[in-house]
């Protein structure tokens, strides 16, 4: 049988994962204030001004928070599982790791997708009753520019509109995957390509988007009468995001403006339409006014499921960014 979706209601699965404090902040002592209180909640501990107590909550609950101790093992079963496994019975999802840069958003997203697709690829191997094809993408967003991170070829992709696929990207590489080594031979080609992003421009990686793209079609080998299962489509993405310290940075000038706006207008633009997401899928949602949510919109819309997993270093040093990280999460419930 396909796997058992607990829960059938349209909500976004929003969970927070803090991350060790790192070598530095460990010897200039910059100690944590944030505490998890328990599996759903954690809370700012210190003392807190009059201005503060009444600009930011000090207590923030979530589907899951996970402590500096949980293993991506343990986020990837709690928090995206589900979401990434609903793929096998045919509706689209997303996997997304907000937040801001250095907070673990690569570290958790890697290991997510490692697990995903070592399970999808356990399943297919168990469920011999169904032919599966595998198909997988890359592409990175950067100044709203799109890229083919399984092609050499830089020149940016257009975003097409099908009138039956919805918005499509022109030309991009979709490779068929064969097995375990064959997606991690893919994974080392994009990242080879995002680093050579990297050289040619100081820290794309922190301010590009990057989403991967599993998309599955199977069918039954023999025909199950009327069943609508005998044949499905639909895609994963797995979605590194950009920094989000740049969509509150407002004073910077010449290009990193227009980065900075840029990068504003893809994050801006997915917090606008994942709160209007949770709150239930009708009226206007402005899907179109980003690369990044043109792209995912048939993952986002209809029957999608979506898991957000926000990073954050639990540092006194980051707490304004940390802050600000929660506040997304918060309006993604
Ligand atoms: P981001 O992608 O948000 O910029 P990274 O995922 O690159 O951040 O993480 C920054 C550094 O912190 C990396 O060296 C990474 O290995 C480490 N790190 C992040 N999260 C964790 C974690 N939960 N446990 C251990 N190390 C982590
Ligand atoms: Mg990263």
């Amino acid at each position: 049988a396909m796997p058992n979706l607990v829960g059938s209601e349209e909500r976004i699965l929003v969970s927070v994962r803090v991350r060790p404090l790192n070598e530095k902040e460990l010897i200039r002592n910059d100690l944590s204030e944030w505490e998890c209180i328990n599996d759903t909640t954690i809370m700012y501990r210190s003392n807190l001004s009059a201005t503060e107590r009444s600009l930011y909550p000090t207590a923030y609950t979530f589907d899951r928070v996970f402590r500096t101790d949980s293993p991506t093992k343990q986020v990837y079963e709690e928090a995206a599982k589900e979401v990434a496994l609903s793929v096998l019975s045919g509706i689209n999802s997303s996997i997304f790791a907000y937040g801001q840069t250095s907070s673990g958003k690569t570290y958790t997203m890697s290991g997510i997708t490692d697990f995903a697709i070592a399970d999808i690829f356990n399943y297919i191997e168990k469920h011999t009753e169904r032919e599966f094809v595998l198909k997988f993408s890359a592409l990175e967003i950067y100044n709203e520019s799109v890229r083919d991170l399984l092609s050499v070829d830089s020149t940016p992709l257009r975003l097409l509109d099908d009138p039956e696929k919805g918005t499509v990207v022109e030309r991009l590489t979709e490779e068929t995957l064969r097995d375990w080594s064959h997606f991690q031979e893919l994974i080392s080609f994009c990242e080879a390509q995002r680093q050579i992003g990297e050289t040619a421009l100081n820290e794309v990686s922190s301010r590009s988007h990057q989403i991967l793209r599993l998309t599955i079609e199977s069918s039954a080998r023999e025909f199950l009468g009327n069943d609508k299962m005998s044949s499905l489509s639909a895609s994963v993405n797995f979605v590194d995001l950009a920094g989000s310290e740049r969509s509150s940075q407002t004073n910077s000038a010449g290009t990193r403006l227009k980065e900075g706006c840029h990068i504003n207008r893809s994050l801006l633009t997915l917090g606008t339409v994942i709160r209007k997401l949770s709150k239930g899928r009708n009226g206007h949602i402005p899907f179109r006014d980003s690369k990044l949510t043109r792209i995912l919109q048939s993952s986002l819309a209809g029957n999608a499921k979506t898991a957000i997993i926000c990073t954050m270093s639990p540092a006194r040093s980051h707490v304004e960014q940390t802050r600000n990280t929660l506040l997304f999460a918060s309006c993604a419930k």
